[in-house]
């Protein structure tokens, strides 16, 4: 069953005694995984399994949601169920040279171009928002920071010459000794204050130190991997391919 509830939970139309348990705030119990509810014949997702939330994570509930019941019409354990498919392939192409777009901007976002206030002010019916054209839709697009290609570190290949320190506009790559995570975030190039991002942290190097990076503030420019001479960074492109319903997400193909 497909249920549409818009942006308020209420659910006095379920009968209590349908084998669906509440919480005290009125919320269904739903599990995280399995968007099953008490009643095992029963799923929810979007604003009505947890609240609201945005259409990103509706949309991901309702494929947990199918990959659930797929494997529930079929018999199976619906807790049992394949992870993603994760890749990182290197964008590599030349010395200078990357598959994608790594010049930074250092552009403000463009405002997007409004009605005249006049006309826009005398009828209801006028769209305010004129939209990009072409040349400003290429512009902003080229501020993307190409979150999707990630700064990957080989240890073994690295001699510890500092290039890449030297290079990164946002010093966000140390080389020192190990230690704890808050004084170690102290001590960086650039101090990492937003804890909430993890740092990346190789394994020990020759000379015993590490190296530490602050994700929070990497421009995905690709730099350190121009400079660095021996190929220790790479830039590579993430790939997620989540699981599917159907004959894939089955144990019994
Ligand atoms: S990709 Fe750019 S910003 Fe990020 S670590 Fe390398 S040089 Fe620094
Ligand atoms: S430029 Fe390369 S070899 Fe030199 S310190 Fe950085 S990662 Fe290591």
């Amino acid at each position: 069953m497909l249920i549409a509830v818009g942006q308020e939970n209420s659910f006095p139309w379920i009968e209590r005694d349908a084998g669906i348990d509440f919480n005290p705030s009125g919320m269904p119990v739903v599990d995280k995984t399995t968007f099953q509810s008490t009643q095992p014949r029963v799923f929810f997702g979007g604003d009505a399994a947890f609240g609201p939330k945005n259409i990103i994570w509706a949309v991901a509930h309702g494929r947990d949601a199918a990959i659930s019941i797929d494997k529930f019409c079929n018999g199976e354990d619906v807790r049992v169920r394949p992870g993603p498919l994760v890749n990182l392939v290197s964008q590599k192409m030349g010395i200078h040279e990357w598959s994608y777009d790594n010049d930074i901007s250092g552009d403000l976002r463009h405002k997007v171009p409004l009605k005249d206030q006049v006309i826009a002010l005398k009828s209801i019916k006028v769209e305010v928002e004129l939209g990009f054209d072409a040349k400003m839709a290429f512009a902003e697009a080229q501020r993307c920071l190409n979150c999707d290609v990630q700064t990957v570190f080989s240890p073994p290949l690295c001699i510890e010459c500092d290039a890449c320190v030297d290079i990164c506009p946002m010093d966000c790559i140390t080389f020192t000794a190990n230690g704890e995570e808050k004084e170690l975030r102290g001590r960086l190039s650039a101090p990492a204050g937003e804890f909430s991002q993890d740092l990346y942290i190789s394994d020990l190097l020759k000379t015993g130190r590490i190296m530490a990076k602050d994700e929070d503030v990497c421009l995905h420019c690709g730099l350190c991997a121009e400079r660095c001479p021996t190929g220790a960074w790479d830039m590579r492109k993430f790939l997620l391919d989540v699981t599917h319903a159907g004959p894939a997400c089955r144990s019994q193909k």
